[in-house]
């Protein structure tokens, strides 16, 4: 039997995790569940799933859910605060992690998790961004998988399953486009919060949905996407595919070109993924490939959209830049939210902060944590000025 703990079960990746498990049967059970602070829908959770550990972020939230708890039996133990979210990923009461927190928050569990020698699916792309090296290296030296999660990741990790990477040319990320792939420069300066976080194909969290409206989510994927598979980030291309059809496309030396189709529904990637090397039936519906009409694919506009030049930039250069890419882009990224600046101020942010940094080639954590900790707060600086 798998026994699964989730970081982030009340998020969007979590709770499809949880749809695809309640499908799979006996052989999978969930032994551990986490949120930040959504006490209300973990309690529905652990009144579902009977999780042995319980994590919140929030510690006043841990507080509510105890008192709230008292008379449930059996009690799940339950963690608080950072350092329970790093022993919740360690508590051997699970064998398998699925890493959905949002942003960095996430690293120190994961990495937890994986030097405890259990095999991950990766959501939390975040955290490959700003520790790529030193999380490959440690899944290596423990022997463990790093199963992609996100689809475009699924994607090429299920075309390369019969292939070597020596053999492959160039990995194509596809993209949506998110809602305003054709909005011109002048019309990216007014979109509203609202109208940002309508994204035409997925439903998801508030932090990717508001990436894939600036293409940063893309940039954060090439990155993740050179970690995961071992691959040059100038032999990754990005193309708009509005369909969201094309998953992802892996290009080999002799031209041929393999591909993953599926429907937009991340209950695909997230089945694949905790199954793995099976591959279990679905009562998901197949493509219907007569309906549909057109697959377009169209080159980046990266004028309108300079996240994705951003990020590609930080992926090459490496070291810490992609941390301070990443970090500037999360506090960036809630000013918007709460209506601090405009949609198109999140790039100038990022690229001041990144014209600031002195690159560090080769990081420790020690240093990966202190230089995120140092753009979080020179992008609140800026910010608070601008
Ligand atoms: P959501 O915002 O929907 O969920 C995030 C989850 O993490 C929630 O359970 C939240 O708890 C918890 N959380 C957030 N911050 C903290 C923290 N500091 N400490 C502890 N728990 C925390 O995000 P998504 O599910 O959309 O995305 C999760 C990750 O997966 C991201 O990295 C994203 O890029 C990636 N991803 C998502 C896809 C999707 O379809 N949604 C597709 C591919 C990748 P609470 O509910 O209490 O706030």
């Amino acid at each position: 039997m798998k026994k699964i703990a989730i970081l982030g079960s009340t998020g969007s990746i979590g709770v499809n995790t949880l749809n695809v498990v309640r499908k799979l049967g006996k052989d999978y059970k969930i032994t551990g569940i986490s949120a930040q602070k959504n006490v209300n829908l973990l309690i529905k959770q652990i009144i579902e799933f009977r999780p042995t550990i319980v994590a919140l972020g929030d510690e006043g939230a841990a507080q509510e859910l105890k008192k709230r708890l008292r008379r449930f039996r059996p009690l799940p133990r339950i963690y608080e605060g950072t350092s329970g979210l790093i022993e919740f990923a360690r508590n051997p009461v699970s064998d398998f992690l699925v890493s959905a927190l949002v942003g960095a928050a996430g690293l120190l569990p994961t990495l937890a998790a994986i030097e405890a020698g259990k095999d991950i699916a990766l959501a939390n792309k975040e955290i490959l961004v700003m520790a790529g090296d030193l999380i490959i290296k440690t899944a290596k030296k423990r022997g463990i998988k790093i199963l992609p999660l996100d689809s475009e990741h699924s994607a090429i990790f299920q075309c390369l399953r019969a292939e070597k990477i020596k053999h492959v040319r160039h990995i194509i990320l596809t993209a949506s486009g998110g809602p305003f792939y054709k909005y011109k420069k002048s019309q990216l300066e007014k979109v509203t919060v609202k109208e940002t976080l309508h994204h035409p194909t997925w439903q998801m969290g508030k932090k990717i949905t508001v990436d894939s409206a600036t293409l940063m989510n893309k940039g954060l994927e090439a990155i993740e996407a050179s970690h995961l598979f071992g691959i040059d980030i100038n032999r990754i291309d990005v193309l708009i595919h509005p369909q969201t059809t094309v998953h992802s496309l892996v290009e080999l030396v002799d031209g041929s070109i393999l591909a993953q189709l599926a429907i937009a529904d991340m209950r695909i990637p997230i089945q694949f993924a905790l199954t793995y090397p099976q591959r279990y039936p679905s009562r998901l519906q197949g493509l219907k490939l007569e309906k549909i009409a057109h697959l377009t694919f169209y080159k980046p506009n990266l004028k309108n959209f300079p996240c994705l030049g951003l990020a590609l930039k930080a992926g090459r250069i490496g070291g810490t830049m992609p941390v301070v890419l990443n970090a500037a882009d999360e506090i960036a990224v809630e000013a918007f939210l709460v209506g601090k600046i405009k949609l198109t101020d999140i790039p100038k942010i990022i690229e001041s902060v990144m014209a600031e940094h002195k690159v560090n080639k080769k990081p420790s954590l020690k240093k990966i944590l202190e230089t995120d900790q140092w753009t979080r707060n020179r992008t609140r600086e800026k910010i608070k000025c601008s």
